[in-house]
């Protein structure tokens, strides 16, 4: 893009230089403009209540042919929530006139179907302010602003209970030790059921301790290959019943106090080794890349926000 953008800005927008946002308000609506420079458009940003208009379907009429309309106009669609984007393709001299034109038009149509800028965040219509939260431009209300600022209350900031995740995880991870022992039963390899342990254990840790951090994903880690051989043993003492139970008379106790005396036979070591190396691996070839992608979700979500006010 050739253009300076100080001679592009409609009258009374400013430019904020450092996060490349020019910002401002026509007839009272506020608009955001992000000069994209490596595909040489400008894209606006309207932040407004539409779920709430009367005149929805109308707004999102008058936008579906906007492209139509003015020839500049790249693409203009609606995020089904609060905002409006409106990509316009640069015409170095006309920037200015065009997005002027662009700009009252909607501004306009706003006011028509009464339609008024609302906060990125929370929706409400209150007074706002434009900032640059992680780089991307927003407008918020007083409140939503202090929360990004302090980073507390927000969805992915909730406070992590470690005492009741570990509830959770042993609850979720018992289920899933169910589903691997009545997969043993029925003789296929139980392995596969690790992945169902590690799976439940987070989703348990997180149901009850409301967030799932990286030290949550490691407790799970460690409780499901607890489980696993708690599993594998439960699986054992079944099977020591089944076989044997009606011959010898065993009661299911019986059985489960026999466990170690067959695991000194090598026969039943070796077939439980197998078993457990099976498990292990599947588990961990079938929980790799959810685990991997939990992880990474973690990671930003713990990232500190960072919150640039214009
Ligand atoms: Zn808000």
């Amino acid at each position: 893009m050739n253009v300076q953008i100080e001679n592009v800005m409609p009258q009374g927008f400013v430019y904020e230089r450092a996060q490349n946002v020019i910002h401002g308000a026509v007839n009272g609506t506020a608009f955001l403009i992000v000069p994209v420079m490596a595909e040489n458009q400008f894209r606006i940003q309207l932040h407004a209540d539409i779920e709430k208009s009367g005149g929805k379907e109308d707004f999102l009429e008058y936008l579906h042919v906007l492209e139509q309309r003015h020839p500049f106009v790249q693409y203009a669609g609606y995020n089904g929530r609060n905002t409006v984007s409106i990509n316009i393709a640069s015409e170095e001299q006309e920037d200015k006139e065009n997005l002027t034109i662009l700009m009252s038009e909607l501004a306009s149509k706003c006011m028509e179907f009464g339609i008024h800028n609302c906060c990125s965040r929370c929706k409400n219509v209150l007074p706002l302010r434009a900032a640059a939260v992680d780089g991307n431009p927003v407008l918020l209300c007083e409140s939503c602003f202090k929360q990004e600022i302090n980073g507390a209350d927000g969805q992915g900031m909730r406070k992590e209970n470690i005492f009741l995740g570990l509830i959770g995880a042993v609850l979720g991870a018992l289920l899933g030790t169910v589903l691997w022992v009545v997969i043993g039963m029925v003789g296929f390899i139980a392995g596969i059921a690790g992945y169902a342990i590690v799976f439940c254990a987070m989703k348990g840790y997180e149901m009850l301790g409301r967030k799932l951090s990286r030290k949550g994903i490691i407790i799970c880690i460690l409780l499901s290959c607890l489980m696993i051989v708690g599993a594998e043993y439960v699986s054992l003492g079944l099977a020591i019943y089944k076989e044997l139970g009606d011959v010898y008379f065993l009661s299911m106790g019986d059985s489960f106090g026999l466990i170690p005396a067959f695991l000194e036979e090598s026969e039943v070591t070796a077939g439980v080794m197998k078993d457990l190396i099976f498990g292990y691996a599947l588990a961990i070839w079938a929980s790799f890349s959810s685990v991997k992608a939990r992880w990474k979700q973690v990671e930003q979500e713990q990232k500190p926000h960072t919150v640039v006010p214009f």
